[in-house]
């Protein structure tokens, strides 16, 4: 097993982090009254993780004097304790100097480091985000430790970070029998090369959509005989589980609520569609189908959950199901496609497949969009390439002159991935109208191909 410290600045939700991934009760159980400690050792479970924590507390209640010599010390110790560091910092207020000074510190023990944006549920942490960047620790990991949000994120961060091969150590007569020999490091890599997509790791999939859209017909039949349940998957939710199968030697792993099954069991035709129950399984996945019923299609509520999924930044995939009683399906199809456009003028180029759940008909095509779709918002674009495509589009459509000067944008590049955001930096970035943004994230999802996919923009001042 390895060892994550917690380090940041007071204040930013290092202990409810904690508490979040030690659990409420163990953390009170330390809490004893009187007793001032620098340093509180847990046991952490985050989804499939387990590893020893250490929190770095108490510095809150130093007095200011003592205060910034001791949380440098305790900071490196910790750090120095343990395999990787969780920095910490509060995107809803922004950085501080203390930040900026933790952080250096940090960079220079030279250990895995998981740059953590906390409070990212609150209104206007966007900003707090994206200057994390500034930090100089890789890209932030948005969560609300509050909340519980961003886990997921959290964990694939960890993971990357530390490497498979200690995140999940093999057991002992595994470790035997599956020597892996390390492969030769290849000698002709680009700096700014697009890096390769990894077919090998576990694709999370959610299935949502409207009551009797045919969600539970559908996943019956992915899984089939081949059901197989992992057990429960901790920090999700208590009664939730995944299940896997493989699809063309991909696996792909499916979030099952409680809901799901017991719906399986009983068929209630008066089920309302619960939003909490579709977020859960949205905040789960990496890509998401919506079903929706072809013979009833465009309903608002499956306008809001496409949007829903967008808004959280997910990958798209529509199924439109129930095809197997559609009678004129060349018609309806082009019909569903130009109404697709139209209605969801935000998930351009969505992919849109045909299927029937009941009869299998066209899964193959739903997984395979679904696993296309999944590459795209992992798509990472070179800076080379989005700084030759910005000075062309803005010698094709130059931004507007406000108040007599010109806006110019210089320099672009892909801050992260899942899904793709991107930073411009330009003179006055609140001076440019949504109407532009909208015709570079239109540009961009058209030239760089990335349909079915949130793009995010964010200007900062630069010069
Ligand atoms: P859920 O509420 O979205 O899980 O929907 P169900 O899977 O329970 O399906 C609702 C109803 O639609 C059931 O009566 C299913 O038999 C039916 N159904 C589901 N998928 C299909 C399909 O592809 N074709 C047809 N003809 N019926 C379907």
């Amino acid at each position: 097993s390895f060892t994550v410290a917690i380090v940041g600045r007071p204040n930013v939700g290092k202990s409810t982090l904690f508490n979040r991934l030690v659990g409420k009760k163990l953390a009170l159980v330390d809490d004893t009254p009187g007793v001032t400690r620098d340093r509180r050792p847990g046991e952490a479970k985050l989804i499939d993780l387990r590893f020893h924590i250490i929190d770095t507390p108490g510095l809150e209640q130093a007095g200011p004097d003592t205060l910034e010599g001791r949380m440098r010390a305790q900071t490196e110790i910790a750090i120095d304790e343990a395999d990787l560091a969780l920095f910490v910092v509060d995107a809803k207020l922004g950085l501080t100097p203390i930040d900026q000074e933790l952080a250096e510190l940090v960079r220079r023990r030279g250990k895995p480091v998981v740059l953590v944006a906390n409070k990212a549920e609150a209104k206007g942490s966007d900003g707090g985000f994206y200057d994390a960047y500034t930090l100089g620790l890789g890209e932030p990991c948005p969560i609300s430790a509050e909340h519980g949000q961003g886990m997921i994120d959290l964990r694939d961060a960890i993971v990357e970070a530390i490497g498979e091969e200690r995140a999940f150590p093999p057991k002992v007569d595994e470790a035997v029998t599956n020597v892996s020999i390390p492969l030769p490091a290849s000698e002709d890599e680009e700096e700014d090369e697009e890096p390769v997509y990894d077919e090998t790791k576990p694709l999370r999939v959610a299935i949502i959509g409207r009551p009797n859209a045919g969600k539970s017909t559908l996943i019956n039949r992915f899984l089939g005989e081949d059901r197989l349940l992992t057990g429960p998957e901790a920090g999700i939710t208590r009664d939730s589980i995944s299940v896997e199968w493989d699809w063309r030697g991909r696996t792909i792993r499916m979030f099952d609520t409680a809901g799901m099954r017991r719906k399986a069991r009983v068929q209630e035709k008066l089920e309302k569609l619960s939003v909490a129950d579709s977020l859960r399984s949205i905040r789960f996945a990496e890509t998401v189908v919506i079903v929706f019923d072809a013979t009833i299609p465009f309903e608002k509520q499956d306008l809001q959950l496409v949007d829903l999924v967008l808004r959280e930044g997910r990958a798209a995939v529509i199924a439109f199901n129930k095809w197997d009683l559609v009678e004129d399906p060349q018609e309806l199809l082009a019909d569903l496609r130009e109404k697709t456009e139209r209605l969801l003028p935000q998930a351009r180029g969505i992919r849109a497949v045909p299927i029937s759940g009941q009869t299998g008909y066209s899964l193959d095509k739903l997984m395979q969009s679904v696993i296309d779709t999944d590459k795209v918002w992992n798509r990472r674009v070179s800076t080379a390439r989005l700084n030759r495509w910005l000075d062309a589009v803005q010698t094709q459509h130059p931004p507007p002159a406000v108040s007599g000067r010109r806006l110019k944008l210089k320099y672009m590049t892909q801050v992260k991935a899942r899904p793709p955001a991107f930073m411009i930096s330009c003179t006055r970035p609140e001076s440019v109208p949504e109407s532009y943004i909208r015709y570079l994230t239109n540009g961009i999802r058209a030239d760089f191909d990335i349909p079915g996919v949130p793009i995010r923009i964010h200007l900062k001042t630069g010069d």
